[in-house]
């Protein structure tokens, strides 16, 4: 699991700054696909050898009780539940605020880990202007600067410190029972798919170990081949005297995505693409996970709103072209061998194995066809390539001014090599290594 940094605090006080700060992207894999919208306020954070995922809850008012506002406390209180560490920020230069001592008075009623940041404290004496925070009694105040950068990487350090350094990676050729999160928004049918997958009614697990934001594993044999399928939808308590006990968790989806080897995306034929979805749809392809994109409740559907579905899939989820795109009924069991035939694919290919060789004759080929665009006067030379990487499968090609590559360029490759083995199923990423 992803150790998961929630920010919080009042409007203004720098938490998207720092947010920022945390989560500029080291790959520009996801820059800017047509059609991509990300959601600012979660994401993979880097710096220092331990990633995790970094929450920005937006501006906390704790004490307005009716609409928007109130609904962003609500998830920033499902954040902080959450949360493995809350990083709680105020501004140095405004000095303690009321709300300041409401928030610090619901952070301790959480029982999380809290550190407390003191913002803007760039040319400031830091020991004078963090004085005043002690009264808040949430420990000692870090200075920082977000916009400057200064005392952030020891405040992620410190963060973090509890936290094991990740594991290397295990070689896995493929053989490996598949993990397959199933994700999207709620109401879109998840529980229903996984039902339908079982062929029962789930029988409802009590005391599920783990909070909120865990997901279930569950074994499922299919035609033989078994998977352990992540079921994000969660215990859920149906019919007449039950009801859905289970809160829309995006920081569950996101680590269900980190943790599986292949997403289905369930999207509700009904509902159409929303925006919802499309951030969950980012998630994937910045983890970098096999995908297979299920429509849901197309039973029903007349010709015209097929049509229609289908011109919205074109338009907001382009940058998912990798991929196939499933018509199904989790209700009425629609589809769904398909459906696996396809999350087979997907993951078959997330685990090819490319052999030097191989990949640096197709990009041999790839350069005769096209030769990489002079850059400031210079053309890039590229050599030979090698896998650096499985789930998704890296490329690492090397050569000689490669900083002047131009992303186009680095498009047009990660087409030819996903052609030349069939790569369907999995983004890949394309990566340069100048001089070697
Ligand atoms: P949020 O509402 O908590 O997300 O705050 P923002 O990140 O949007 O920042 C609010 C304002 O404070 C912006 O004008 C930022 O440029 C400014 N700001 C953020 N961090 C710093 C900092 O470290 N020093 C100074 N002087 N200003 C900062
Ligand atoms: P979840 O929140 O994503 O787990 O969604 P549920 O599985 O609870 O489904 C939400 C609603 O959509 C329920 O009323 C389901 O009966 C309904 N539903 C799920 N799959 C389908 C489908 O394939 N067709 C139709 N018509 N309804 C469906």
């Amino acid at each position: 699991m992803l150790p998961t940094i929630v920010l919080v605090g009042r409007p203004n006080v720098g938490k998207s700054t720092l947010f920022n700060r945390l989560t500029k992207s080291r790959d520009a894999l996801v820059a800017d696909l047509p059609g991509l919208t990300r959601d600012r306020h979660y994401g993979r954070g880097i710096g220092g050898d331990k990633p995790f995922l970094v929450v920005d809850t937006g501006g906390f008012e704790p004490l307005v009780d009716s609409g928007i506002l109130k609904e962003m406390a609500k998830q920033t209180l499902l954040a902080i539940d959450e949360a493995d560490v809350v990083i709680f920020m105020v501004d140095g230069r405004n000095g303690l605020a009321p709300q300041d001592k409401v928030i610090a008075d619901r952070l301790r009623k959480s029982q999380r880990p809290v550190l407390l940041a003191v913002n803007k404290t760039e040319g400031m004496q830091r020991a004078i202007v963090s004085a005043e925070f002690h009264e808040l009694g949430l420990g000692d105040p870090l200075s920082i600067s977000s916009a400057h950068g200064e005392g952030v990487r020891d405040l992620v350090e410190l963060a973090l410190a509890d936290f094991p350094e990740p594991e290397p990676e295990e070689e896995n050729d493929g053989s490996r029972t598949p993990k397959v999160a199933i994700v999207g928004r709620p109401n879109v049918g998840k529980s229903t798919l996984v039902n339908a997958l079982l062929g029962q009614e789930r029988v409802i697990a009590f005391d599920q170990p783990g909070t909120t934001r865990d997901s279930i594993h569950i074994d499922l044999e299919r035609n033989g081949k078994h998977y352990t399928i992540i079921d994000t939808a969660g215990v859920r308590k149906r019919g007449k005297v039950f009801e859905a006990i289970e809160k829309f968790s995006v920081i569950k989806t996101i680590q269900a995505i980190e943790e599986a080897n292949v997403a289905i995306l369930v999207v509700d034929a009904q509902e159409g693409i929303t925006e919802q979805d499309a951030h969950v749809a980012a998630y994937i392809l910045e983890a970098g996970r096999a995908l297979v994109v299920a429509i849901n409740k197309w039973d029903g559907l007349k010709e015209d709103e097929r049509d229609w579905i289908k011109r919205e899939i074109d338009r907001k989820l382009q940058f998912l072209d990798f991929a196939k795109f499933h018509y199904i009924s989790a209700l009425r069991k629609k589809g769904l061998p398909e459906l696996f035939t396809s999350v087979d694919g997907a993951y078959k290919a997330a685990m090819a194995k490319l052999s030097t060789p191989q990949l640096t004759r197709v990009l041999e080929d790839a350069i005769i066809q096209h030769q990489p665009p002079i850059s400031k006067g210079i053309r890039p030379k590229l050599r030979y390539a090698h896998q650096g990487g499985s789930n998704p499968p890296i490329v690492v090609i090397h050569g000689n001014h490669v900083d002047g590559v131009k992303d186009s360029y680095k498009r047009y490759l990660e087409g030819v090599f996903r052609k030349a083995f069939q790569l369907t199923g999995t983004p890949l990423r394309v990566q340069f290594n100048q001089g070697a």
